[in-house]
C-alpha cells in the first residue's frame, strides 16, 4: 500500500481541482473516482437505461469494463475499450452518475478498481466515500466543503467561461438535489469520516487550500 490522501465532500467543493494540483506538487497520482461513476452513467445514457431498473443495472454490471490509464499525468477513463474521458463532464452525466451511484454492484465494482489503484502508488483520491469506505486507513483524510451558493457560483463561472449559457439558480437547485441524494442513499452515503479534517473553502482561494493540504502533509510526514 502506498501513501494515501482521501478527499471527500459535496459537489462543487473544489475537490478535483485541489486534489489534482496537490498531487502534482507532491508527486502523487491523482485518482478521480467521480469520473468512474460518470463512466457508468455514460453507459446508461448511451444505452437508454434507467438507474432505477434493477434488471438493467444487473446486466450493466456484467457488461461494463472500466480501465483507468494516465496520459501526461491526466487520468483517462476507458469504457469497454473506448476512451470516453472528454464526454464525462456535463450536467446530464453528472445527474445520472448520482443515480447509478446508488446501485450496490456498481459500487462494489468501482471500489475494487479504486483500491487496486491505491495499492500500486502514492495517491490522492477524491470522491464521496473514500475516507469512509474505499480507503478507511488512509494516511490523511479531508472533508472539503463550501456553502451551496459559493459552489453554485463556481460551477456557473466555469460554464460561462466555456460559453455555455446557464442559470445560477438552476445550478444551485441541481447541486442541492445531488448532495441530498449522495448524503441519503442506503449504500456508502456521503459523510465526513470521524477522523477527517474539515476544510470549508467558501472563503479560500485554490492556492490557499493547496497550501493547507501541503502543510498538513508535511506535518503528518514529519511526525
Ligand atoms: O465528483 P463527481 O461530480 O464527478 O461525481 C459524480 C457522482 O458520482 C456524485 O454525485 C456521486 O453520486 C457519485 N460518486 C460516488 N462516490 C464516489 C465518487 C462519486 O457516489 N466516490
Amino acid at each position: 500500500m502506498g501513501y494515501s490522501i482521501a478527499i471527500d465532500g459535496p459537489a462543487g467543493a473544489g475537490k478535483s481541482t485541489i486534489a489534482r494540483l496537490t498531487a502534482e506538487e507532491l508527486g502523487m497520482i491523482y485518482i478521480d473516482t467521480g469520473a468512474m461513476y460518470r463512466a457508468v452513467a455514460y453507459y446508461f445514457v448511451k444505452n437508454g437505461l434507467c438507474a432505477e431498473d434493477e434488471e438493467a443495472a444487473r446486466k450493466a454490471c456484467k457488461n461494463i469494463n472500466i480501465d483507468v490509464t494516465y496520459e501526461n499525468g491526466a487520468q483517462q477513463i476507458i469504457l469497454n475499450g473506448e476512451n470516453i474521458t472528454s464526454g464525462l463532464r456535463n450536467e446530464e452525466i453528472g445527474k445520472m452518475a448520482s443515480g447509478v451511484a446508488k446501485i450496490g454492484c456498481i459500487r462494489e465494482k468501482l471500489v475494487d478498481i479504486q483500491r487496486k489503484l491505491a495499492k500500486k502508488a502514492d495517491v490522492i483520491m477524491d470522491g464521496r466515500d473514500i475516507g469512509t469506505r474505499v480507503l478507511p486507513d488512509a494516511d490523511i483524510k479531508i472533508y472539503l466543503t463550501a456553502g451551496v451558493a459559493v459552489r453554485a457560483k463556481r460551477r456557473y463561472d466555469e460554464l460561462t467561461a466555456k460559453n455555455i449559457s446557464c442559470d445560477i439558480k438552476e445550478i444551485e437547485k441541481d447541486i442541492e438535489k445531488r448532495d441530498y441524494e449522495d448524503m441519503h442513499r442506503a449504500i456508502s452515503p456521503l459523510k465526513r469520516a470521524d477522523d477527517a479534517l474539515l476544510i470549508d473553502t467558501s472563503d479560500m482561494s485554490i492556492c490557499q487550500v493547496v497550501d493547507k493540504l501541503k502543510t498538513i502533509y508535511g506535518e503528518r510526514k514529519n511526525g
